[in-house]
């Protein structure tokens, strides 16, 4: 069959082939990209959606509008204004089928073939593979533990005036890394210098483990003259309270959100309603605030026992700067001693000592680093953490 050129440039990701061998039986994973389904607050989402039945079937059930159902927006918008936004109004929000919708709309609204879009060295792997599908020709920033280097990317920006700038400045995927405040600022005032676009992806803001993160960019950019017309912020449900659920809201000026609202017509009419009227009853149950504490202590423990255990069973082989929040820890093998420094051929090894991670080069738009590679702590017990640390330190 002859399918349209726009595939022609995008594979069907590597990770994907990988996650094949995982059915191998007593393997550890920490391949994945999931939060715990031990940890979905299964009691609060039961009494949510009988409560969406009950009180308002229509809404529920019914067809609704594109932008999203009117009580979940006026939640969202609370849940924005807890989190900085202090100015922020329903309207100024649609709600999106996962943050992914959201990216696949900006995609949608923004990429024409050939225009460049700059992103982290490394990022979100679903990102490349669906900007690439618009057309883009994507350039990767490079970062740091302090999430992109600004002095980079701004000559980056200079030279190849970009549609968009793409960030995940909180807790990263796959990098883990938390874009410091004044990187954020210096971004928003490159935005307006450069009048470009800046998508911040934020679906692990609120899964810190200590000390809360600097601010959202978007909830700093009323401190930077001109800048919020210039960011759009992607929101989620998914890591702190159900990836099922998907529910996802996207944050931007008008005319961008109206476009992406057209376009969201054209794709799936409307986020599950029923889906929505539950997020909404959920968010207004009050259940929210310890929710987020229960995960962030689970992820907590969990992240400090995988720092512990690698630097236990694997020493100086790899190097890695822990997370201050996410699900994820990336490293890189150093070669030391030596010792393997390809994290495609550690993977493979890993996988006969019965532990699977996923090597980093895929998640490059250019320039991969092959001695790279992502471990989730998200799906593990600590029990099992330790285990499988063993298993990479005999892999290796
Ligand atoms: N952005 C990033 C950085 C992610 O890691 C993910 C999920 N893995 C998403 C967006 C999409 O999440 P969802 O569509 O479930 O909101």
């Amino acid at each position: 069959m002859k399918f349209a050129s726009r595939l022609d440039n995008v594979e069907t990701s590597a990770i994907r082939e990988l996650f094949k061998l995982l059915g191998k039986p007593g393997i550890i994973s920490f391949a994945g990209g999931f939060p715990d389904s031990a940890m979905f607050d299964v009691e609060g989402l039961r009494e949510a959606s009988q409560k969406a039945l009950a009180e308002e079937p229509g809404g529920a059930l019914q067809y609704g509008a594109t932008e999203g159902y009117e009580p979940l927006r006026t939640q969202l918008a609370a849940f924005e204004r807890s989190k900085g936004v202090t100015d922020i109004e329903p309207q100024n929000l649609i709600v999106t089928t996962g943050s992914q919708q959201a990216l696949d709309l900006l995609g949608k609204t923004m990429i024409s073939p050939g225009d460049k879009v700059i992103v982290e060295g490394p990022t979100f792997l679903a990102t490349i593979q669906c900007f690439r599908l618009y057309g883009a020709d994507l350039v990767s920033a490079p970062i740091d533990a302090n999430g992109v280097q600004v002095d980079k990317l701004e000559q980056l920006i200079a030279e190849h005036r970009p549609k968009f700038v793409y960030l995940i400045p909180t807790f990263g995927n796959p990098s883990g890394a938390l874009l410091s405040l004044e990187r954020r600022k210096k971004i928003l005032e490159l935005a307006v210098k450069y009048q470009v676009l800046v998508v911040e992806d934020d679906p692990y803001g609120d899964l810190y483990f200590g000390e809360a993160p600097p601010p959202s960019m978007l909830a700093l950019s009323k401190d930077v003259p001109g800048s919020r017309e210039w960011i759009a912020h992607c929101g989620s449900m998914s890591k702190v309270l159900s990836p099922g659920l998907r529910v996802g809201w996207l944050i931007a000026q008008p005319e961008l959100l109206a476009k992406s609202t057209m376009c969201k017509q054209f794709s799936d009419a409307h986020t599950s309603t029923f889906a929505q009227a539950t997020a909404a009853q959920y968010l207004k149950s009050g259940r929210m605030p310890a929710t987020l504490d229960n995960v962030r202590k689970k992820y907590a423990e969990r992240a400090d026992a995988m720092a512990q255990a690698l630097t236990r069973e694997l020493g100086d082989a790899i190097e890695f700067t822990a997370p201050k929040g996410g699900l994820f820890f990336w490293a890189r093998l150093t070669g030391a001693g030596g010792k393997v420094k390809d994290a495609s051929e550690f993977a493979k090894r890993a996988i006969e000592q019965g532990v699977a991670f996923v090597p980093g080069a895929p998640f490059y738009a250019n320039n991969p680093d092959n001695s790279s590679f992502r471990l989730s702590f998200a799906t593990a017990d600590v029990g099992k953490i330790i285990e499988g640390s063993k298993r990479l330190g005999a892999a290796i």
